[in-house]
């Protein structure tokens, strides 16, 4: 065999070689495990990396490809980020909670992409503590360091997929986005990064963290490689309730179709002062090539944007505090060793084992459930929340896609934010009102600031993943940014 792995190898142009013979999965697992020796310790991309069972898994794909039993994504390799349960692998959720827990079940994505499609896992991708952060700095396991710039973060919460495929430990992983940390990370990383709409990627065995809010999806080079892999993601799943009973889609259909027509929506809200200059820079040229390639645009308004950080803060921390109090040392979990009483366990099993956002969240949402603050706090973001959905369903009558950038500025320094919440959780603004309404949105490179990834978003209308991933794809086609690779990784 006679293939030298690319360093930043697309998943598409991987999994050709291995069509072609010209790699085995071995081979690739061996290059990726490799890079990953050498690179990880000073990115902390990935918390857990197990040399011999990524080698078997490729072992077995191999036998697999030779049988002529493999599929598109078969001998493959992934990171996951590490709250999807993959039995056998330890699972931590980037928190000392879990800090020794090993999934004894695969979450319905794991079973998916391994069991069903062959993909090969190389390790479990760092995050921040429950999937709760902006910048992967609440993680136990320590932050992770962006690729471009080891002094910044690579975003959050799943900044350790980010850093992954960026640095090219892998050419895909996994990743959840809850507000925004799918696009966020993707975004400061120069990844193409898609949450689905909320119910077409199962939540079962995905550790939760706010369930009307939490989607998995996809953090790769390449729209093309985000079709490829939701095609083996998506569909119905009777173990997770909220999962959408819809026809399974082919999520490639689309994207060759030429953007002639295409009606893109600018919020006038995204384009307000709050937005790093150089980011917004980007973003008009990025609006510029769109025109050029057919598209024309369409002023909309989401008039409760405003509102979209403190109805997600409520709402999110109050599910968080509810799913979270399954933590109690009892069953699975961190135990603390020493305790006088039953009630005396639980306090002192949480309060040694979760983070300070983690239990600021816990703080917040039970505040906000409790009795004589329900109404004015919960039920008053509820509704709010839904005319955050009807914003989006007023501006999808007069546009296809909603565009503007992923987050205010570029990747901000380790340490920058991290003392003061408020302005961590107002970096958000653009990402969460996406998820607060259910919509599926994508964030692909689109320039550079100062040496450092732009991301652009996109937002599409419910189950328009085939068109959002056309409208990145035919970006892609004409532009090259999402070539550019950090320097001094080769
Ligand atoms: N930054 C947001 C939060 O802290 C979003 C995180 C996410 O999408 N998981 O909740």
């Amino acid at each position: 065999m006679s293939f030298s792995t690319p360093a930043f190898a697309t998943l598409t142009e991987l999994s050709q070689a291995l069509a072609a013979k010209k790699v085995s999965s071995v081979e690739l697992a061996t290059h990726y495990l490799d890079r990953i020796e050498r690179l990880n310790p000073s990115l902390n991309a990935l918390i857990t990396v197990d040399r011999a069972k990524t080698l078997a898994e490729a072992q077995a794909a191999d036998t697999r490809l030779a049988a002529g039993n493999a599929g598109p994504l078969t001998g493959l390799p992934i990171a996951h980020k590490d709250l999807f349960c993959a039995e056998g692998w330890r699972t931590t959720c980037g928190s000392k909670m879990l800090e020794n827990f090993v999934a004894p079940y695969d979450a319905t994505v794991i079973r998916k992409l391994h069991a069903e499609a062959g993909m090969v896992c190389v390790g479990r991708a760092n995050m921040d503590e429950f999937a709760m952060g902006s910048s992967n700095e609440t993680s136990y396991f320590g932050p992770v360091k962006n690729p471009w710039d080891s002094s910044r973060v690579a975003g959050g919460s799943s900044g350790g997929s980010a850093a992954v495929v960026a640095a090219g430990l892998a050419p895909v992983a996994t990743a959840t986005d809850t507000g925004g940390s799918i696009r966020q990370p993707a975004g400061m990383c120069n990844l193409t990064g898609l949450k689905p709409s909320y119910g077409v990627v199962s939540r079962y065995g995905m550790v939760a963290y706010a369930s009307s809010l939490d989607q998995g999806g996809i953090m790769a080079h390449t729209a093309e490689d985000c079709a490829l892999m939701l095609n083996a993601m998506a569909g119905f799943d009777e173990r997770d309730s909220t999962s959408l009973e819809r026809a399974p889609e082919d999520y490639r259909r689309d994207l060759e179709q030429p953007l002639a027509g295409l009606r893109i929506g600018l919020p006038k809200e995204f384009f307000g002062p709050g937005c790093d200059p150089a980011v917004m820079a980007s973003v008009q040229e990025a609006i510029k090539q769109y025109q050029a390639l057919g598209a024309t645009l369409v002023d909309v308004s989401l008039p409760h944007t405003d509102l979209a950080v403190p109805v997600y803060y409520v709402i999110a921390s109050a599910e968080a505090s509810s799913n979270l109090s399954r933590y109690d040392g009892v069953r699975f979990g961190y135990r603390a060793p020493s305790y006088d009483s039953l009630d005396d366990m639980y306090m002192k099993s949480r309060s040694q084992a979760f983070g300070e956002e983690v239990k600021r969240r816990i703080l917040i949402g039970t505040y906000v459930l409790s009795h004589g603050y329900y109404d004015a706090y919960y039920l008053q973001a509820q509704r709010i929340r839904r005319l955050i959905a009807n914003d989006f369903v007023a501006a999808f009558k007069s546009c296809d896609v909603i565009l503007g950038p992923t987050a205010p500025t570029p990747a901000f320094r380790i340490g920058e934010k991290i003392s003061d919440p408020v302005q961590m959780y107002l970096f958000d603004i653009y990402t969460i009102s996406v998820n607060l309404a259910g919509l599926p949105g994508l964030s692909l490179p689109c320039g550079q600031a100062a040496g450092l990834p732009v991301g652009l978003q996109l937002i599409g209308n419910y189950f328009s993943e085939a068109r959002l991933l056309n409208v990145a794809h035919r970006f892609q086609q004409a532009t090259d940014w999402h070539r550019q690779h950090p320097t001094g990784l080769e």
